[in-house]
Parts: structure tokens; C-alpha cells; sequence
């Protein structure tokens, strides 16, 4: 029965839920594709004629997914071929010479130029039925189709319902995020990327090249993405201060080439002593400073100890020794400059009390901030 015989009112209805049905794939207008091209590739090759094409009927007009041979790219739906294949929903229509069997509107289409003189169409449709073009292939000279080409022209059409169906349920599967999970998901990647770029900092731009450490600039950047982040978050945590004894006369003595082979050693012990979470930072000449997370004042004395016993070791033809300062610092409750000023303090005392030592910061822990 062709729709033109339904009564004008179920007629609107049917092809409002024919049109949702083609709005759900949200295909009209899109993209040319590689695998629907492929398809009218194969419905040439498969039934010999001039011209394929993947025709979609929407509203008013019957627009081209993909086509050969035809000249335009979408045609008014009274000029489509098309329009009159899905009059016979579920058959494929085949008409083997226009001139004989004509349809008014295949004497205004044309191909390379010319009318139509063959047409077969196989319907596509949704899964519940409603017809939303056609695979259709046509020709300027009239032509046959053997039953296998028929039966071939209608399994491209189905592998192309197939390729709609997947392309309506990826559009689905994106729309069923809800809000909350996009906002999850995207403050997921920022973490993700501020990981990363933490990570680039530590692998490359900023280090020293002579000791491989952090340099200044990067301990500065790492310092300001710390503070950036809430305080009661972040663990309490020591800072290790790092001098070299007496190294202007290592230079003297041994020359520049031998005092860098020393810092790079102090260097070594340092970076084989520390934990991958620690931060290790030439501070200055032959300074570091070493940032220890979650680590009190007895565990880094513990690593000042094994720095020591490092550096005692190191493969040198003269001995060096270093001096230390340790400081706690709690990101709840002092600023880290607090922290480095009483590290400094403790460094100084280390010198003064005659190098080659460590020391612990004894001052009262929050008076700079709690004067009560
Ligand atoms: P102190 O025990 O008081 O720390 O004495 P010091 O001689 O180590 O004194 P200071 O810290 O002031 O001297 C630092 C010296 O380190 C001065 C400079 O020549 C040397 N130095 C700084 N950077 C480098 C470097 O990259 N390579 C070498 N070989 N020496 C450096
Ligand atoms: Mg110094
Ligand atoms: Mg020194």
C-alpha cells in the first residue's frame, strides 16, 4: 500500500515517528564516512551500473550519505527515486527500465547528466520498522539484476542499518553521562594533567646539569603548585639543609674539575639516600636542599646519617665532609620560609659548632606564629 493512500492524520503520525526514529542517529548533514562510502563502493561493483547511493529521507528532502555517479547531494523528496522505494516498506524495489515502468519523478534526476533509465532500491530500516531511505543503485541504460545481486544489493543495506545502529548507540552511551560524572570526569583529567606536568618538572627542563638535582627555578614552581593546594591536607614534613665543608679550598687544592666531581658525588649520596616522594634541590653553589613529605625530624636525622656514611665513601682521591641543618615544618600551622629560616639557623650552628655534623632545629616549634 503506498502512504499516499492513508488517511491524512495517521499519515502525520507515522511519519513524525519515522522522522524521530532518523533524528535519533543524528547522521543528516554529517561527515562523508569511510564505511558508508564503502558500501556504495560495493553496491557499484556488486550489481555493474554507473551509480549507488545511501539516500536518507528527511523531512522535505532525501539527503546523501554517501554517493557515486549521482549529481547532487541531496534532492527534494518529490524528486527522489528513493521516496517511491519505501512506498513498499521491508521489499526492494527494482525496476529494470524507467521508460517502460516510469516513476514522473525519475524524468527530472540525473546522472552524470543523464536520466535514469534503470533503478533498485533497498529499504533501510530502524529496528522497529520505520523506513528511513534507501541503498539504492541506478544506471543511464537499462538493466537486470540476477537474484544473487538482489540478495547482495539487500545485505549491503542491512551492514548498513548496522553501522546506523552503532552509530545511535555511541551517541547514546556519550549522552548517558550525567552531569556529575562529566564533572567527575573532568576534574579527574586536571588532576591527571597536573600530574603530569609535576612529573615533566621532575624528569626534565629543570635540572641541574651538572649534579642531575632539581635546580632553584623548579623547586620555586614545585613550592607555589604546594601552597596552591589546601594546607589540612598536606602531611607535616623536614627540610635538610646541605653545605659542603670548606670547599673553596677543595678547589684550591684539588682544582674546579675535581671540586665538581665532589659536588657531584654529595649529589649522588644525597638523591641514594632520599625516597622517590622527596625532593632533592641544588640550592646554591655546593648547597642542597632536600624536601621530605610525611618524614619527622627522627627519620631525617636517619638520612642525614646515611648521607654522611655516603659521601665517607665516595670513590674521591681526597676526603670531603659536609655539614646539615633539619627544621619540621606543618603546612597547618607555619610557612615554609618559617621552616627554611630555622633549617638555615640549624645549617649555621653546624658550621660554627666546627662542620662535618648534623644538626637538629630545638627552637620552640610554633613560637614565630603562636607568641603565646
Ligand atoms: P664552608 O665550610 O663555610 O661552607 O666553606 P666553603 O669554602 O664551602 O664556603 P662557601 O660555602 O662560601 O663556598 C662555596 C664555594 O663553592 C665557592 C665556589 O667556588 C664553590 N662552588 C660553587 N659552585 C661550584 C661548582 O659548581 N663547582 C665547583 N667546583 N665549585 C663550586
Ligand atoms: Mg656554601
Ligand atoms: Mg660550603
Amino acid at each position: 500500500m503506498r502512504m499516499s493512500a492513508h488517511i491524512p492524520g495517521q499519515m502525520n503520525e507515522l511519519e513524525a515517528a519515522r522522522q524521530a526514529a532518523l533524528d535519533a542517529y543524528a547522521i543528516v548533514d554529517s561527515g562523508p564516512e569511510q564505511a558508508f562510502d564503502d558500501i556504495v563502493r560495493l553496491a557499484v561493483t556488486l550489481c555493474g551500473v554507473s551509480a549507488a547511493s545511501i539516500s536518507l529521507i528527511d523531512r522535505d528532502r532525501v539527503w546523501f550519505k554517501a554517493q557515486i555517479g549521482v549529481d547532487q547531494s541531496q534532492v527534494p523528496r518529490e524528486l527522489s527515486l528513493c521516496n517511491h522505494a519505501i512506498d513498499q516498506p521491508g521489499r526492494t524495489l527494482v525496476i529494470d527500465d524507467l521508460d517502460i515502468d516510469p516513476i514522473p519523478a525519475a524524468k527530472r534526476r540525473r546522472l552524470g547528466g543523464k536520466p535514469p533509465r534503470f533503478y533498485a532500491g533497498a529499504p533501510l530500516l530502524s529496528p522497529d520498522g520505520h523506513p528511513l531511505g534507501t541503498l539504492s543503485v541506478a544506471d543511464v541504460v537499462p538493466r537486470h539484476l540476477t537474484s544473487q545481486q538482489v540478495e547482495g544489493l539487500e545485505l549491503l543495506a542491512r551492514q548498513t542499518q548496522h553501522l546506523l545502529e552503532l552509530r545511535r548507540l555511541m551517541l547514546e552511551q556519550g549522552q548517558l553521562l550525567t552531569a556529575r560524572e562529566a564533572a567527575a570526569l573532568r576534574a579527574e583529567q586536571a588532576r591527571a594533567e597536573l600530574q603530569k606536568r609535576h612529573e615533566e618538572l621532575q624528569q626534565t627542563a629543570s635540572r641541574d646539569p651538572l649534579t642531575g638535582l632539581l635546580n632553584r627555578a623548579a623547586m620555586e614552581v614545585l613550592l607555589a603548585e604546594t601552597l596552591a593546594r589546601d594546607a589540612s591536607e598536606q602531611p607535616p614534613y623536614t627540610l635538610l639543609l646541605l653545605d659542603i665543608d670548606h670547599f673553596k679550598q677543595v678547589n684550591d687544592a684539588h682544582g674546579h674539575l675535581a671540586g665538581d666531581q665532589a659536588l657531584r658525588a654529595v649529589a649522588d649520596a644525597v638523591t641514594q639516600s632520599i625516597r622517590k616522594s622527596d625532593i632533592a634541590v641544588r640550592f646554591g653553589g655546593e648547597e642542597i636542599v632536600v624536601y621530605l613529605p610525611g618524614t619527622a625530624l627522627d627519620g631525617a636525622s636517619e638520612v642525614a646519617h646515611r648521607i654522611r656514611e655516603r659521601i665517607a665513601q665516595a670513590p674521591l682521591s681526597f676526603s670531603i665532609t659536609v655539614s646539615m641543618g633539619i627544621a619540621a615544618g606543618d603546612p597547618a600551622r607555619d610557612r615554609p620560609e618559617q621552616t627554611f629560616g630555622r633549617a638555615d639557623q640549624a645549617l649555621y650552628r653546624a658550621k660554627q659548632a666546627g662542620r662535618n655534623r648534623v644538626v637538629i632545629d630545638d627552637t620552640p616549634f610554633f613560637s614565630s606564629i603562636d607568641p603565646d
